[in-house]
């Protein structure tokens, strides 16, 4: 009997991660057994692994929202043994064993196969995070943002997603407002691209006001919660707010106000369930004109590493991405 290694969370009665041998057997049904060479850390997986219900419904389980590697094995005439492919959203890590682990298999309705122009690290480097990063700055710019319009705010800006979302914008042209509660950090946000850097607090103040005085072209918002909600009230004549994470809340105050009167716009953004053909459109985005540096903001760790990357994540003390090397 064949086996491979992967993250493994058990509920006993805690949830305790560990990375044990599992039988090859065990994979779910799927067109497509895949090698995985990199996975990555999300806020997701580190709530699957630690039993949040709403993520993963039952355990044991194996997190991991992204996966990139070779296929081994396909059913499937457009995907064939070699190909290299990556996989991010729909259900995987959440009911279906994810990317933690040295192979998965999937439906061939969620693979991309790798663009050109994107190693399988590099891909990985983005992961979830980037491409949710790069369908919010998407929208905005849909929505008619310009670099001369002025400032783009960006929240959770040390996150994967926000620290994405400030290269980005930099690499685009865009002047931008780093929201982070960790002050010590700001250095690091400067270097990403971010021209001001605030303090989470600023954005806390002011939720009994309608309106706010109007600061920003757009916004990238990963947090929710009363950020958000200033946010949108701080919004300029005609601005757009992408709402895309709730790290502060799932609750979302609004007045019509700031949409009636200022005739702003808010866009929500999905990258787990977006049809595949918008997913792949977005990769070959990201592997040519939005080809992004991204060393400076990824730690790469080993699987065994997780556990204590995941705890950390958990304190909010991580800082841009964290890329999981499966071999
Ligand atoms: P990270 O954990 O990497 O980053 C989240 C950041 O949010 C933190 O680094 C911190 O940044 C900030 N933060 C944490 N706690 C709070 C708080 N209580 N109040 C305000 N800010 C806080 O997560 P990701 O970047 O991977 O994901 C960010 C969010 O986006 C998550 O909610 C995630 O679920 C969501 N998401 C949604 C997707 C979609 O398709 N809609 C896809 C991917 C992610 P700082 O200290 O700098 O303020």
């Amino acid at each position: 009997m064949s086996t491979y290694q992967a993250l493994w969370v058990t509920e006993t009665p805690q949830f305790q991660q560990s990375v044990v041998e599992r039988s090859m057997d065990d994979l779910p049904e799927g067109e497509v057994l895949i090698r995985v060479r990199y996975s990555s850390l999300n806020y997701k997986d580190a709530l699957s692994a630690t039993g949040n219900r709403g993520v993963t419904r039952t355990f044991p389980h194996t997190p991991g929202i992204d996966a990139a590697g070779v296929v081994e094995h396909s059913s499937v005439a457009e995907l064939a043994a070699g190909d290299e492919v990556i996989v991010t959203g729909y259900d995987l890590g959440m009911n279906t064993y994810g990317g933690m682990a040295q192979y998965i298999r999937v439906p061939a309705a969620w693979v991309i196969k790798r663009p050109a122009g994107l190693s399988l690290r590099e891909s990985m480097i983005l992961g979830t995070a980037g491409l949710t990063a790069a369908l919010c700055v998407d929208k905005l710019l849909r929505a008619g943002l310009t670099a001369e319009a002025g400032s783009v705010l960006v929240t959770g800006a040390t996150g994967g997603v926000g620290s994405i979302a400030i290269v980005l914008l930099k690499h685009l042209g865009f002047h931008v407002t780093a929201v982070t509660g960790k002050a010590e950090q700001t250095e690091f946000l400067r270097q990403l691209g971010a021209q001001e850097v605030i303090a989470r607090e600023a954005l806390t103040s002011g939720t009994d006001k309608a309106l706010l005085k109007p600061q920003w072209a757009g916004v990238v918002d990963t947090v929710g919660g009363d950020i958000l909600f200033n946010a949108v009230k701080s919004l300029q004549y005609g601005g757009s707010a992408a709402c895309c994470g709730l790290t502060a809340g799932i609750d979302f105050k609004a007045s019509v106000l700031p949409f009636i009167l200022r005739g702003v716009n808010l866009l929500g953004v999905d990258s787990v369930e977006l049809p595949l053909v918008n997913k792949a459109s977005m990769w070959d985005k990201l592997s040519l004109q939005w080809k992004l540096d991204l060393e400076s903001l990824v730690k790469e760790i080993s699987l065994k590493d997780v556990p204590n990357a995941i705890a950390t994540m958990l304190a909010t003390q991580q800082t841009g991405r964290t890329l999981v090397r499966i071999d």
